[in-house]
């Protein structure tokens, strides 16, 4: 029998919500139970595909080549489970689909409405593809008593009568906060919360409440009284350390004993979380240290970066050392010519994906100083490209060598991509066509050249990686870069388009077209950022 955990936010938004649900999903993965964790969006977009990182953080991209929400990536990393397009909804993907059905004239004269057909269509994605699973975990994105979000909240009132108390769970994470001048935490935001809950007709079974300070027994008791729910069901959720440590809380505080309790299931055996103990325990005690740099676009918003930033962390598990990021936004090297010396102070450089021509000569700077310094160095997908135009520039001899994304050009090393092949089937774009998810994305298969490094360090040759890019390194170049020591040591399995570079002589320097970090977890760092953060500690014992 598969159980649905509907998991909502109130107070205020950036609470931490999908982080709390990706704890509840490890825990009951570590109770031995199978999880599946999804994502309802009220926002109007069909995706996040076309927003800005700066609107809504990092767009997380499936092996079956969705554009998601960066929640989805913490499910994938606390759980390992891999997310598909079944798993993130938006309004704007569920009206779509709806008005297409209206205009195809499924609804048969009726008049289409949101209550039922949008609350169906939402019903029917929260069931749909669930019966292999003992627990699906929903999220709710937004607050409670947002517009946008009505007709979802309505959706899992209507799932939790309908599935009845021993198949549903509502869990409702508040803030509570502390006042200074007081020397108080407040329930009230919580109580007004809850109330705001019921009056849309759902009665959180379990609150889970953020808060810098301990809550006291009274004050549990309060919210208990006042929210309708049992003291043991106030969970307090304190601010930790590191993420990784959230699992760990929880448990101690009682928070998966409650949803079992709650669904009648028994509370033995305990979860094994010996695996996060040991990732905390490297976590809080490491080794040593190393500095990476982070040269990018968007880097006054670190959840533009939530994937990357994540997957150093594992590099450093992996290595049992601290990994420190210095963010570095490329423009700094285009006003001002002395900023590069920011770069001599870290043991290895990343330059992440990115779109469009803003900043990128300071990226390509960055490259330059990497590959002539031989720091360290991983460029992925635009990280790659502009190595690419690096090198035929400065060691191919390719002055003018540009990206078309950046502006016309004699050299375009890097191009559109105007057909590739997925599976069985030739994926066409033009010029000027529609922007919505019409990348190359999703997961791809890669062949690694015999005794590369890369193939070394996968310690395999082939690969499968996820892909977020219009355009590609131009094949008609490799020759020539390659004469010139750039060589292309991981291509497409029908040997077109080029998905890893390499310089030689160079103690480490990697350019990938797909995206790693969006498979790397906690207990699974992705061999790519163990090898590169082992490559910045090895630098760093030079100096
Ligand atoms: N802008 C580049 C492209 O579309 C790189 C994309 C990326 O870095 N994800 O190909």
């Amino acid at each position: 029998m598969t159980r649905f955990i509907f998991i909502t936010g109130g107070v205020v938004s950036s609470l931490g919500k999908g982080l709390a649900s990706a704890a509840l999903g490890a825990l009951l993965q570590a109770r031995g139970y199978k999880v599946r964790m999804r994502k309802l969006d009220p926002y109007l977009n069909v995706d996040p595909g076309t927003m800005s990182p700066y609107q809504h953080g990092e767009v997380y991209v499936t092996d079956d080549g969705a554009e998601t929400d960066l929640d989805l990536g913490h499910y994938e990393r606390f759980t390992g489970v891999s997310t598909t397009r079944g798993d993130n909804v938006t309004t704007g993907r569920i009206y779509r689909d709806i008005i297409a059905n209206e205009r195809r004239g499924d609804y048969g004269g009726g008049t289409v409405q949101v209550v039922p057909h949008v609350t169906d269509a939402i019903k029917a994605f929260v069931l749909a593809d669930t019966e292999a699973f003992d627990f699906v975990l929903c999220e709710i994105g937004g607050t409670v008593g947002d517009i946008e979000g009505l007709p979802f909240f309505e959706a899992i009132r209507q799932l939790g009568n309908e599935l009845g108390r021993e198949r549903a769970c509502f869990i409702h994470l508040t803030l509570v906060p502390y006042i200074k001048s007081a020397g108080e935490l407040k329930t009230k935001p919580t109580q007004h919360s809850v109330k705001e809950l019921r009056g849309i007709g759902i009665q959180p079974d379990i609150l889970l409440c953020r808060s810098d300070h301990p809550i006291p027994e009274g004050e549990r008791r309060k919210i208990a009284l006042f929210c309708n729910v049992k003291p043991s069901r106030v969970i307090q959720a304190l601010d930790v350390e590191t993420i990784y440590e959230v699992p760990l809380t929880y448990h101690a505080e009682g928070f998966d004993r409650e949803v079992l309790e709650g669904f009648g299931l028994p509370l033995a055996p305990e979860p094994a979380l010996d695996r996060w103990l040991n990732v905390v325990e490297r976590l809080k005690r490491p080794e040593g240290e190393v500095k990476i740099a982070i040269v990018g676009k968007y880097t006054g918003l670190k959840d533009a970066y939530k994937s990357l930033q994540e997957a150093l962390v594992h590099g450093g598990i992996a290595n049992n050392v601290r990994v420190n990021i210095t963010w570095l936004a490329s423009e700094i090297f285009e006003q001002d010519h002395e900023a590069i010396l920011a770069l001599e102070d870290v043991n290895a450089i990343l330059v992440p994906g990115g779109f469009g021509e803003r900043g990128t000569s300071g990226k390509i700077a960055a490259v330059q100083f990497a590959r002539e310094r031989k720091v360290p160095y991983l460029g992925i997908c635009y990280g790659m490209q502009m190595a690419v135009i690096e090198a035929a520039r400065n060691l191919a001899g390719l002055k003018d060598a540009n990206s078309t994304e950046i502006g016309p050009t004699r050299n375009p090393v890097v191009g559109l991509m105007t057909e590739w092949v997925r599976g069985n089937r030739t994926e066409l774009r033009q010029e000027g066509g529609d922007l919505g998810g019409t990348m190359r994305l999703g997961a791809y298969d890669a062949v690694l050249s015999e005794g590369s490094r890369v193939a070394e360090i996968y310690g395999t040759r082939l690969i499968s990686e996820r892909h977020r890019h219009r355009y590609e390194v131009n094949p008609a170049y490799r020759r020539h870069l390659e004469e010139h020591g750039v060589l292309f040591s991981g291509m497409s399995p029908d040997g077109i388009l080029p998905e890893v570079i390499e310089i030689k002589d160079h103690p480490w320097f990697i350019g990938v077209q797909f995206h790693p970090e969006l498979k790397s977890k906690p207990l699974d760092p992705h061999p790519l950022f163990s090898s590169f953060v082992a490559a910045a500690l090895t630098k760093s014992r030079l100096v």
